[in-house]
């Protein structure tokens, strides 16, 4: 038996926003216009609608991929018509999947990790893209550290479903007693740790409301605000699982 240790990506290993923004600033000023931050956050909060339309499917993927960037480009008065907006949505994730930003210090964490606790395991499980996702990883160095992943678009499922986890205990052939779900998201990794009936850590380096009524309703085990954090909690629930 192993210890396995579930690690969401996105803000959890790898900062996202920080390879997003990148990638915008890219597009932007490729296409001559002048990137700011209110641009960036007008795209986020109108990618974030899109995202929980397509969730609703009232849209398809295409067309979420088009009318982000057809607003972003509205917004800088640029008439789209003429424009391949799903070739520049292409473009966009080809450069954020090869600058991927590491959380700061994830790297470190993971080798004194694996070091240090005897037979682990570092799986790491993402909502998403393959292809962003393995770049990402790819281009940060952080493919030197995990023994397996589970990529949402890959095997079909996405977190927080019960499917998702089973697929993955499965394939690693390993009992539930033996993993924990460490991860930022309370709706995909919390939930998904629960549905699963899995011991979880919810890993907040930025500021969180309400932690402790969260604790309950998600039946979050720990919780840690930094990697340093992690670490000590990790390795206290790898000597209690032993
Ligand atoms: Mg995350």
């Amino acid at each position: 038996m192993h210890h396995n240790f579930l690690f969401d990506l996105d803000q959890t290993l790898l900062n996202f926003h920080a390879s997003e923004y990148i990638g915008l600033k890219k597009i932007i000023e490729s296409n001559g216009q002048t990137f700011t931050d209110e641009l960036y956050q007008y795209f986020k909060k109108r990618n974030k609608e899109l995202w929980m339309e397509y969730e609703k499917e009232n849209i398809t993927k295409n067309q979420l991929f088009e009318t982000r960037f057809r607003l972003l480009f509205e917004k800088c008065n640029v008439d789209t018509s003429n424009m391949d907006l799903l070739k520049i949505n292409g473009e966009f994730i080809k450069i954020m999947s090869q600058n991927g930003v590491l959380m700061k210090g994830a790297l470190e964490f993971l080798k004194k990790l694996r070091n240090d606790i005897p037979n682990s395991k570092i799986i790491i499980i993402t909502n998403g893209a393959k292809l962003n996702a393995e770049g990402r990883i790819e281009s940060t160095g952080l493919n030197a550290y995990y023994d397996d992943i589970f990529i949402s678009e890959v095997i079909g499922v996405n977190k927080p479903s019960i499917e998702f986890f089973n697929i993955v205990l499965n394939a690693i052939n390993e009992p539930k007693e033996s993993c924990i779900v460490i991860g930022d998201s309370l709706t995909s990794d919390m939930l998904g740790a629960k549905n699963a009936g899995l011991t979880s850590c919810w890993f907040i380096p930025e500021e969180a409301n309400d932690i402790d009524k969260n604790m309950k309703e998600y039946d979050i085990n720990y919780k840690a605000s930094s990697f340093d954090e992690l670490y000590d909690v990790l390795k206290k629930w790898a000597n209690l699982s032993m």
